[in-house]
């Protein structure tokens, strides 16, 4: 069976073609192929790179703004020229989508029939830079694939639909709650992959495991783990809560936006701006949100980049106590996104405000780039992983177990 994944952003899109037998195999496979795009680099242009499990490589500019379009070329390098890895589209078994947001109704991987676009068209006036993104995908995979190819919509706040109700409403007017201003969390499918692949290391059973999964990227969220489920996540109504990140502010005093926007010129767009794209890391350090480019402005002497990351790193720290509260204990701690899969300092700096628990790092393992390991000195009371997250091959695993059950 042939799974095509489509990960769409407001900056970039991931996509891979799986090929997939009679049984799920344990670990991740290889991508037949794997497509980037990337809009960021140009304005009115569009970068393509497409690689094969062969290791076929392309690299194109496209000079246009339609997605649809670009999605189109992506599309043709599949079937067509090195990097071919199909005869004809219609191979693909079903096409697999990351959504962002689901809503309160949907809890789990769905196949896509007209009331799902509907209800994903809706809630985006809940994830307004996401959710158009992800229809735009269907629907142009629909009119280039056509409507008997099977579409599945596995979305990020799926994970997180059962959080209890005293983690998932907001101390505001109950009205608030009814009309659907609640805790949705995000990051869903990568918190669900990493914590399944922590109970695969560990060789134990996921219900029985406490663990808090720390989704570190340029978007960032921590998700307390029992019983399988998410019991409670730092990301919010919106993936603005909860942790300082790359340029987003995380929680601040909602006192803030109340006086700009009644002393400051402030109004909900430049305040959206503002809190998503010029806050975070980098407003603090005025530099940039990149860790990469933060630490090493930090080592030539730049005050408020130290402050960005001292702040980060304290964030983090609060925010995984607040996480160990919820879940009254912990057997492991995971790391996972860009900074916790790479940055060896910010894991070792986390795990230091919890030593006082018996949590000790082996730190010649923290400090040798581990992938899917545990890195805890043998004798920690809690176990400490580094878990690559899959989270293409969560979705293709999604579709995979939909289709056979039909
Ligand atoms: P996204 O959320 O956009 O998918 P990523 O998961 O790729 O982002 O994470 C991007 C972050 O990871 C950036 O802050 C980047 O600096 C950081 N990062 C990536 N590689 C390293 C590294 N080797 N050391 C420290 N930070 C890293």
């Amino acid at each position: 069976m042939k799974i095509l994944v489509l990960n769409a952003g407001s900056s970039s899109q991931k996509s891979c073609l799986y090929q997939l037998g009679d049984t799920l195999p344990e670990l991740p496979p290889i991508p037949l192929w794997e497509a980037k795009i990337d809009w960021t680099k140009r304005p009115g242009i569009a970068e393509l790179e497409v690689k094969t499990s062969s290791s076929i490589g392309l690299e194109e500019e496209l000079k246009t703004d339609s997605r649809p379009d670009v999605m189109a070329q992506m599309l043709e390098t599949l079937t067509s020229g090195q990097t071919q890895v199909i005869d004809h589209l219609a191979e693909i078994a079903v096409v697999g989508h990351r959504v962002v947001h689901g809503g309160q109704e949907y809890r789990q991987a769905t196949l896509i029939k007209l009331e799902v676009k509907d209800a994903i068209a809706n809630l985006s006036s809940f994830a307004p830079v996401h959710n158009p993104v992800n229809l735009e995908g269907i629907e142009t995979i629909e009119k280039i694939l056509g409507t008997a190819t099977p579409q599945v919509a596995v979305f990020d706040t799926a994970f997180h639909a059962n959080l209890p109700l005293v983690a998932a409403t907001y101390p505001i007017p109950y009205e608030f709650f009814e009309q659907g201003i609640r805790r949705y969390g995000f990051h869903g499918i990568s918190h669900q992959y990493c914590a399944n692949r922590t109970a695969q290391l560990m060789g134990k059973d996921l219900a029985s495991l406490r663990l808090i999964t720390c989704h570190l990227g340029n978007g960032a969220s921590l998700a307390a783990i029992r019983d399988g489920e998410s019991i409670d996540t730092t990301m919010g109504f919106t993936p603005l809560e909860g942790l300082m990140m790359g340029s987003r502010s995380g929680s601040i005093d909602p006192g803030i936006l109340i006086h700009l926007l009644r002393k400051a010129d402030y109004d909900a767009q430049s305040l959206d701006e503002t809190l998503n794209k010029a806050s975070g890391m980098k407003g603090i350090s005025g530099v940039s949100g990149d860790l990469r480019q933060i630490i090493s402005e930090m080592n030539q002497g730049n005050s408020r980049a130290k402050l960005a990351l001292d702040m980060y790193i304290h964030s983090l720290r609060k925010h995984i106590g607040a996480m160990l509260a919820s879940l009254g204990g912990l057997d492991a701690l995971v790391f996972t996104g860009g900074i916790g899969e790479n940055s060896a300092a910010i894991r070792s700096a986390a795990c230091e405000a919890f030593g006082f628990l018996g949590l000790k790092l082996d730190s010649h393992k923290n400090d040798a780039s581990p992938v899917d390991i545990d890195i805890a000195a043998t004798d920690s009371a809690i176990r400490v992983f580094v878990v690559h997250t899959e989270e293409d091959w969560a979705i293709a695993q999604e579709c995979w177990k939909l289709l056979k059950r039909q």
